[in-house]
């Protein structure tokens, strides 16, 4: 019987050392260590021998089972890695190749100069106050001192929505971010209406007009607005706070310049200048030659206005400005045409 357990052995191993895929490997098991295997054979015989032979039998065939089992799991990891080797030859993957870029989405260019904007002007303790885009002529225009028929409402053709309303009083898309200014101070004053608190925020969002289209016009836009009511506020407050946004936007070394103008909303008026940052003064044809460019309208809030929004203004004072995005988004970046922020062209919002 040993005899028997030793050839077992021996044919087994030598039938394993031929052996070079995984379906012989599994004839191969079936054969050898299966349940009608010599191998097996041997244990099913063990009751029949004598007492005293059984455990020095069994102790043998216990050691082949084992040494056929312990060949047969190396021989199943010598194909594995043979397998593994045979793929990595067969199919090639050339890591040095450069892999696909993830692509991650950034912020519109406005978004970006919008952003700035709150920034510069948070540092200056303003908030953002956001207000509705659909608004009643009288909000958008006669609050502010803007009358029905007024001349000063041609820059501003307006989209009217269709309804019914009151005559003189339609509701459109607004023109301009301006009729935030009453809602605000209507609500500041609604809480103390006898000693109104200061204000002091700044009012984004888009504004609509029915424009010809062109390089400098489109019919939607943006506009930041900016508001300061208190009671001793002068125009030399709004210089300098204007002044500083210029420097913060712009550049330490940027000059600011003052040129009377007329709103309805304000008075007095003024438009912002900034020296060229282009040619620092000097002429260039961003700045048509001049050295200046435009910025930003702005003005101490007309006695009106403040009256409509409820600060009295014999005790009240405070001053305005509104400014493009959009414009200072294309000097910023020499865009030259403003159409190029809606048409949602990825080769010109790449660049941002
Ligand atoms: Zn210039």
């Amino acid at each position: 019987m040993q005899e028997q357990l030793e050839t077992i052995e021996r044919n087994g191993l030598s039938a394993l050392e031929t052996i070079d895929d995984t379906d012989a490997l599994e004839s191969w098991r079936v054969e050898h260590l299966g349940r009608s295997s010599p191998l097996m054979d041997v244990f099913n015989q063990l009751g029949q021998l004598p007492k005293e032979e059984r455990p020095a039998i069994g102790r043998i065939a216990n050691q082949v089972k084992q040494s056929l089992e312990a060949s047969y799991a190396e021989k199943v990891e010598y194909l594995k890695e043979a397998e593994l080797i045979r793929t990595l030859r067969t199919e090639h993957i050339d890591v040095t190749l450069p892999g696909r870029k993830v692509q991650i989405g950034r912020l519109h260019p406005i978004t970006q100069t919008m952003r700035r904007i709150y920034q510069i002007f948070a540092e200056m303790g303003f908030q953002v106050y956001q207000s509705r885009d659909v608004e009643t002529d009288e909000y958008n225009f006669q609050l502010l001192n803007f009358p029905p028929h007024h001349p000063a409402r041609e820059m501003q053709d307006s989209y009217y929505v269709a309804g019914e309303y009151e005559e003189d009083n339609p509701v459109l898309l607004r023109t301009q971010t301006s009729p935030g200014q009453i809602h605000a101070m209507r609500e500041y004053a609604a809480e103390y209406p006898d000693d109104p608190p200061p204000i002091r925020i700044i009012l984004p969002g888009m504004c609509y007009r029915h424009e010809q289209l062109s390089t400098r016009s489109e019919t939607q836009f943006t506009q930041v607005e900016g508001l300061a009511v208190g009671k001793s506020i002068t125009f030399s407050d709004l210089k300098g706070t204007l002044s500083d946004f210029n420097k913060r936007m712009f550049g330490m070394q940027v000059r600011s310049r003052f040129r009377a103008s007329h709103f309805p909303f304000t008075e007095p008026s003024a438009e912002v200048d900034i020296e060229c940052f282009v040619c620092g003064g000097q002429g260039c044809s961003v700045c048509k030659r001049t050295g200046w460019l435009e910025i930003l309208g702005c003005g101490m809030v007309h006695p009106i206005v403040l009256q409509n929004g409820g600060y009295d203004p014999s005790i009240y004072t405070g001053f305005a400005f509104g400014m493009g995005p959009e414009r200072i988004t294309m000097l910023r970046h020499r865009v030259e045409d403003i159409r190029y922020f809606w048409t949602n062209d990825m080769r010109f919002l790449e660049q941002f």
